[in-house]
């Protein structure tokens, strides 16, 4: 946009006074000329046209619906560390008597879909601000420059619309900051460490004026990325972390998605709230309204258990697909999905939620587990159990048909992954070790230790259970599905008969 801007500025003098030496008369169009440029400067102005101006609508439509913190589930210390910040806006003359440096930036952390833009919505309710929004991606251009006047605007904007509105204070909130607030690295990425420079020299001149205060609140789930010069006091210095919700967050989003929806009696949200572990709002919020269009392909009234379990499976998996599988498939994946809950239901009783051999997005079939309590710390017979549980439908297909398939891939790399975890907190019989001082031969070894062992258990345990797989067998592939309940109840049966 610079260059044409440059080469139109230099091109038309040239052409203008070639024009009139041979002897045309240039006035008619230097009329014409400046009536165009300044009527183009005019509409600019009143935010009509232009890369600015488009970028400003964009921002205004996203402008202020207001969201309290009340409509924010769970989340509580997130909300009341951010409460607590806001307040600095809000008592800015008591703030000042005591000399305390004014807020300029929040940096609000964690996976996406966890409510962050939602933090800062609430926020500007919260303190009456003006509420501006725009994305890391949205200043990123192929010209120098481009980006660093976009973030100009943008509190420009900031500052007129306060002024309009009578406010007396602004929040821009910038999703996606890692895209212009990674580290300079002054080479390729010119053009970002343009932008992020202005973002800087912006921030640095908030509190200098007499305008509006403008509070900076900005998103990102790579923390690790961004410029040290961001994270400095004075700039971004309150970092506020917005995790994935626990059991009791879970049921208090579902609780606030649920309030427009009618749900059937004896549906228990605290029950999908236990089978939703490791769900981000933006997900459980998805599983309520795809439980209302099952609940509508079925013209039923009300929300349904089922349709709730369903659309657990749809979030987490992927929607059914029409893969027509063979009988000899479908048969595989039974006898290797029941080698999982097996092993799953005798090394942690009670965990298995429900057994399926239907195509569910890649999956050709799957167990849903009951999640263990939320928790944080796993010992080694627990790391070892769940190596057992992902190794258990390998070990099923090598009982009954001799040999593995590639079904197995993503279970071995489950169990890697879990086989590395160990080594990494010492609990293999290497010891603690730093990487760097083990041989790969050496890692070989004591991987290919853990998993032979392992895979040895899981095949014991899974040879004393035949009755179980031939029965569980028969019900997976009438009904495709077979309830946790039920498949307790079968296991329970057989060890009675083999007692
Ligand atoms: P991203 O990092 O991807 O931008 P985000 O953390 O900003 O995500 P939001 O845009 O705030 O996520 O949330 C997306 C949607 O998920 C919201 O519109 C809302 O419906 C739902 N949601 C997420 N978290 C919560 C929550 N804590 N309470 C209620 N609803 C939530």
């Amino acid at each position: 946009m610079n260059r044409w801007k440059e080469l139109c500025i230099g091109f038309v003098p040239v052409l203008l006074i070639f024009l009139a030496f041979i002897g045309v008369n240039v006035m008619p169009l230097l009329f014409v000329g400046v009536l165009s440029v300044s009527l183009f400067f005019m509409i600019r102005s009143r935010g009509g046209v232009g890369v600015t101006a488009g970028g400003e609508r964009k921002s205004k439509n996203r402008t202020p619906s207001y969201l309290t913190f009340d409509q924010i589930g769970g989340q509580d210390r997130a909300k009341r560390e951010l409460t607590e910040a806001l307040d600095f806006l809000i008592k800015h003359d008591q703030i000042q008597k005591l000399g305390i440096r004014p807020l300029k930036g929040i940096l609000l952390t964690g996976p996406p879909g966890t409510g962050k833009t939602l933090m800062a919505k609430a926020a500007a309710h919260y303190t009456n601000s003006v509420y501006l929004a725009a994305s890391g991606s949205e200043f990123v251009e192929m010209y120098v420059g481009v980006g660093a006047s976009r973030v100009r605007d943008l509190f420009k904007e900031a500052r007129t619309r306060a002024a309009k509105e009578g406010k007396d204070s602004a929040i821009i909130f910038i999703d996606e900051i890692d895209v212009i607030g990674g580290k300079r690295d002054g080479g390729q990425h010119r053009e970002y460490d343009q932008t992020l420079n202005q973002l800087l020299t912006e921030m640095d001149g908030i509190h200098t004026g007499d305008g509006p205060r403008i509070l900076i609140m900005a998103a990102t789930n790579r923390k690790e990325m961004l410029d040290s010069a961001l994270l400095r006091p004075g700039r971004f210095d309150r970092h506020i972390e917005v995790d994935l919700p626990d059991k009791k967050g879970r049921l208090s989003i579902l609780d606030i998605h649920m309030k427009n929806k009618p749900l059937a009696a004896g549906v228990s949200l605290d029950k999908i709230a236990e089978q939703t572990f490791g769900f981000s709002g933006a997900q459980l919020e998805s599983v309520l309204n795809e439980a209302a269009i099952y609940a509508l392909r079925e013209e039923k009234e009300a929300i349904e258990q089922q349709h709730l379990a369903s659309a657990i499976d749809k979030v987490m998996m992927g929607e059914r697909t029409d893969k027509e599988t063979a009988q000899e498939e479908k048969e595989r994946v039974a006898y290797h999905e029941l080698g999982h809950a097996i092993v799953a239901e005798i090394v942690r009783p009670g965990s298995v939620s429900q057994v399926t051999v239907s195509p569910r997005g890649k999956a050709l079939g799957y167990v849903r587990h009951n999640p263990p309590k939320d928790h944080y710390l796993y010992t080694k017979d627990y790391i070892e159990q769940q190596i057992m549980i992902a190794l258990g439908g390998a070990a099923a297909e090598e009982i009954f048909y001799g040999g593995r398939s590639t079904g197995s891939r993503n279970d071995f790399e489950q169990a890697l992954s879990m086989v590395r975890n160990m080594m990494d907190s010492g609990l293999t019989s290497l010891g603690i070790i730093d990487r760097d001082m083990v041989t790969k031969e050496e890692l070989m070894r004591e991987n290919s230790a853990i998993l032979e062992a392992l895979m040895l258990r899981t095949k014991q345990v899974l040879g004393q259970y035949r009755n179980v797989f031939d029965q569980s067998f028969d019900v997976l592939m009438k009904e495709e599905v077979l309830s946790g309940d039920t498949f307790r109840d079968l296991l329970g049966h057989t060890a009675e008969q083999s007692a």
